[in-house]
């Protein structure tokens, strides 16, 4: 196709071929995908893409395959929900959710990389895939390999929640539980990719992976009309989603497809007993300091942030900042996105609403500019953090008797019924 022009290091400039390689043999910075956009903005029109199917590979000439996509061609297109009752609650006027938590297959924004990831393996001829992850990746992984029938094996610290851990056992994949933190995960993976050959989706072909999070950013543009919001709001574990849709809008920018400039505020999310980006940010240090995760949001307890540095710089350039949560705050969240629009957004979501709520509140995001929220997993997967943070239903006999005890004895709180 000709659109992917190299890999580039995000430091000194260099090229180097479209291979399986990660950082600059130079200077030891990040590499990243570079495009030739003069030759995809003589292609592409907002008539093409809408004309496509609803997935992410609508936006397949800013994705960085030299073919067409294998793996997840369901992927992403996920709802862009005006969220009025929580603008209410919130007391904006104009609110967004992105909702990732219905993302296919694996209910994460995961699989938006994922299916790049592995998509980009078998072009460059890779027969087994692999992955560290926090968990939704290791779903995501687990899910598309099947689908596509490649051999994976998959890295969690061994204590993530049970559903994260069922939900990857279930496609007959093997998972490797590792004593430790995710960031101890990561080490070991490095060293495996190494000796194995092996594909590690956001190891050794994180390049490619991290492109996919840019489909995040694509959606947010066209759903709201080719236009880019004033305010987003992403949760950061490694810190590569909230850089990838800053770049989408960029490159929308750049290959013609929206009338108004970006003038988009960024913002990361983190929890505070994981917050070595937005600490960072918060304290104007360009140095990112790695801690000790210890939070119910698991799957942003990434303790050193592989692009912490440049997610902490996105915020900066765009004049936006990090805010982060306690964990009581994100249960609260959570529990505020599901009663107001019904949306039960696991953890990570809990960290996203937590922060943009104080971002609001401190004056620092504006009551009157469009804001859009980024929901990037699924409640289902997270339930255990809300045990003993929910009131329990009462239990009654299967009797109309029992019930109107119990009508009467709780009043307010089944008016529907006592009025009846
Ligand atoms: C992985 C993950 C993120 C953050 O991704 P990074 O690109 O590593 O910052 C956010 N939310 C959820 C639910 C995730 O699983
Ligand atoms: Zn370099």
């Amino acid at each position: 196709m000709g659109f992917v022009k190299s890999l580039k290091c995000r430091e000194c400039g260099r090229d180097f071929p479209l291979e399986a390689l990660h950082v600059c043999e130079y200077c030891f910075g990040p590499l990243e995908v570079d495009y030739n956009y003069d030759e995809i903005k003589k292609v592409i029109t907002r008539e093409l893409i809408e004309s496509r199917g609803s997935n992410m590979w609508r936006y397949k000439e800013l994705l960085p395959l030299e073919g067409d996509p294998t793996v997840g061609m369901q992927v992403g297109f996920t709802p862009l929900v005006k969220a009025g009752n929580l603008a209410k609650v919130l007391g904006v006027e104009e609110l967004y959710i992105k909702n990732d938590a219905v993302n296919f297959p694996s209910l994460s924004f995961k699989d938006r990389v994922v299916s790049v990831a592995m998509s980009r393996a078998r072009e460059m001829g890779f027969k087994v895939v692999s992955c560290a992850s926090t968990g939704n990746l290791a779903n995501s992984v687990a899910a598309n390999a099947a689908a596509c029938g490649m051999e994976n094996y998959v890295f969690i610290p061994h204590n993530l929640e049970r559903s994260k851990v069922l939900g990857t056992l279930v496609y007959g994949t093997h998972v490797v539980g590792i004593k430790g933190t995710y960031d101890e995960v990561n080490r070991l993976c490095s060293e495996i990719a190494g000796r194995y050959g092996w594909a590690f989706v956001n190891i050794n072909i994180r390049p490619y992976y991290a492109e996919g999070s840019k489909a995040f950013g694509f959606e947010i543009a066209e759903q709201l009309g080719w236009k880019t919001p004033k305010h987003v709001v992403v949760p950061m574990a490694g810190g590569s989603l909230i850089c990838k849709i800053l770049k989408a809008f960029k490159e929308f920018e750049k290959v013609g497809l929206l009338d108004d400039p970006v003038e988009t505020k960024v913002y990361g999310a983190q929890a505070a007993g994981c917050n070595p980006i937005v600490r960072a940010v918060k304290a104007g240090k360009e140095l990112i300091e790695p801690v000790h995760p210890d939070t119910i949001a698991k799957s942003l307890a990434i303790g050193n942030p592989a692009d912490g540095y440049y997610a902490a710089r996105t915020m900066r350039e765009t004049g936006g900042t990090g805010e982060d949560v306690t964990d009581q705050e994100i249960l609260d969240a959570m529990k505020l996105l599901a009663e107001t629009e019904g949306i039960f957004a696991e953890t990570a979501g809990g960290v996203t609403l937590g922060a943009a709520k104080k971002l609001i509140e401190n004056g620092v995001i504006p009551r009157d500019e469009s804001i859009v929220l980024s929901i990037t997993g699924n409640g289902l997967k997270t339930q255990e953090a809300l045990e003993g943070n929910l009131v329990e239903p009462p239990v009654i006999n299967a009797n109309i008797a029992d019930f109107e005890e119990l009508v009467s004895r709780s009043g307010e709180k089944y008016k529907a019924a006592a009025k009846g």
